[in-house]
């Protein structure tokens, strides 16, 4: 008998012919998020099988595969041999552990249970129904519990392959669904060390988009600790966007042509242009076809229409904004969920909260910012920040 992890994928995007294509990026995610592990992988009729790995690591190998984009869901099964001319003796054997475990884990009275039989293996002249049956006798026999197929505490699954052995087990762990990363292009996310940014990350990977990071720093104004914020914010969203690239741009000195040049009320929108001018001219070096950001509509004086749109004709390269519609509370429960949330919230300073005028623009006209802008050199300030990034 083996312990093994059955991953189940998403059957949609497996349709049509470039169903190899999302499987080996599939395969390589899930291989790339167990890295850590020693483990044996294996395909098995539409499902992956992972096995031969070390029983404590369990709990993380699952917390892993959790997080991989394209898993629909995941068991742990006992894998045995399905000896049908035994009476079905592995199985058996196996249910009866499994069925007694659940017993003696639960506190209601008169638990109720339904077998689920899949015969994949037509070799066997039972039909489905007429084995869960028959195994049920086993779960009778060593257990209180009794048949309820509509509303049971417990269900237990055996799934009869075709090359002689069969997968039983009583839990189906839900995955994250979406699309395996690397499927859907490139983008470019503009990362602070906030609550929304990790979030949207979060949320294009769900759609299968691989993205680099890029972060504008303003030292001495802001410190090496928010720079190691940030990366330690990559290295958690990490699990779910299957490695981001994190790229650090100087952003002091175009900070302080800004402050020193142009109208305090256009400070945050003229520094915004910057950042989607530097991220544009990243991006294309990357080879990302896009940008991507955590802004949400209404949330601050930069997130107007009027705002995104000012700063949206410097960038050279589509915007994906996932978080546009979402309310703060909803990013928060997300940023919990998927664990960045403790760290967004350490109270270190961004380049956006230095020099914070009091009455930023909350509608700036486009004319009147491209007007202010040009007291400064661009295309200069522009290439000095490209040349002074550097990774992290
Ligand atoms: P966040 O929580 O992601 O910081 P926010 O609500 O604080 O967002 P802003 O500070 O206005 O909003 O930033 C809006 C978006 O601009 C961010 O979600 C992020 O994509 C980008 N951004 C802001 N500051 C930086 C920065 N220092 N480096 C890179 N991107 C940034
Ligand atoms: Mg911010």
């Amino acid at each position: 008998m083996d312990r093994v992890i059955i991953i189940r994928y998403g059957e949609i995007f497996l349709k049509g012919k470039n169903k190899s294509y999302f499987e080996s990026l599939l395969i390589n995610n899930i291989k790339n998020s167990l890295k850590r592990y020693k483990f044996e992988f294996f395909r098995s009729q539409g499902r992956y099988i992972v096995g031969n790995y070390d029983i404590n690591c369990e709990y993380e190998i699952i917390d892993s595969l959790k997080k991989v984009f394209g898993i629909y869901s995941l068991s742990v099964a006992d894998r045995v041999e399905t000896e049908y001319e035994n009476g079905f003796a592995g199985v058996n054997e196996s249910l009866k552990r499994l069925a007694m475990d659940a017993a003696s884990d639960c506190l209601k009275p008169k638990p109720t249970f339904r077998m689920t039989v899949k015969r994949a293996d037509k070799r066997i002249p039972m039909r489905s129904c007429e084995i869960a049956a028959f195994l049920a006798d086993t779960v009778l026999k060593n257990t209180d519990f009794t048949v309820n197929l509509t509303y049971y505490d417990y269900e237990f699954f055996v799934d009869i392959r075709e090359n002689g052995y069969s997968y039983v087990y009583s839990d189906v762990i839900y995955g994250s669904g979406g699309l395996p990363v690397g499927c859907s292009s490139k983008g470019m996310l503009l990362l602070s060390g906030g609550i929304d940014s990790p979030v949207a990350a979060y949320m294009m990977a769900k759609r299968g988009m691989k993205q680099v990071a890029v972060h504008f720093a303003s030292p001495p104004y802001t410190s090496e600790r928010a720079t190691a914020k940030v990366a330690e914010l990559r290295d958690i969203v990490d699990a779910y966007t299957a490695h981001m690239p994190l790229y650090v741009v100087p952003f002091t000195e175009i900070q302080l042509e800004i402050h020193e040049k142009c109208p305090a009320e256009f400070m945050i929108t003229i520094m915004r242009r910057f950042m989607m001018r530097i991220a544009t001219v990243l991006a294309k070096r990357e080879g990302c076809t896009a940008l991507v950001t955590g802004e949400s509509l209404g949330q601050v004086a930069s997130q107007t229409v009027e705002s995104m749109t000012s700063t949206e004709s410097c960038a050279g390269l589509p915007i994906f904004r996932p978080l546009i519609a979402f309310d703060k509370e909803e990013t928060m429960a997300l940023a919990q969920k998927i664990g960045t949330y403790e760290t967004s919230i350490q109270p270190f300073e961004d380049c956006c909260t230095i020099f914070l005028p009091k009455n930023p623009s909350i509608h700036p006209n486009l004319k009147k910012v491209e007007e202010a802008e040009r007291k400064l050199e661009i295309d200069e300030l522009v290439k000095r920040a490209v040349e002074g990034t550097y990774k992290v």
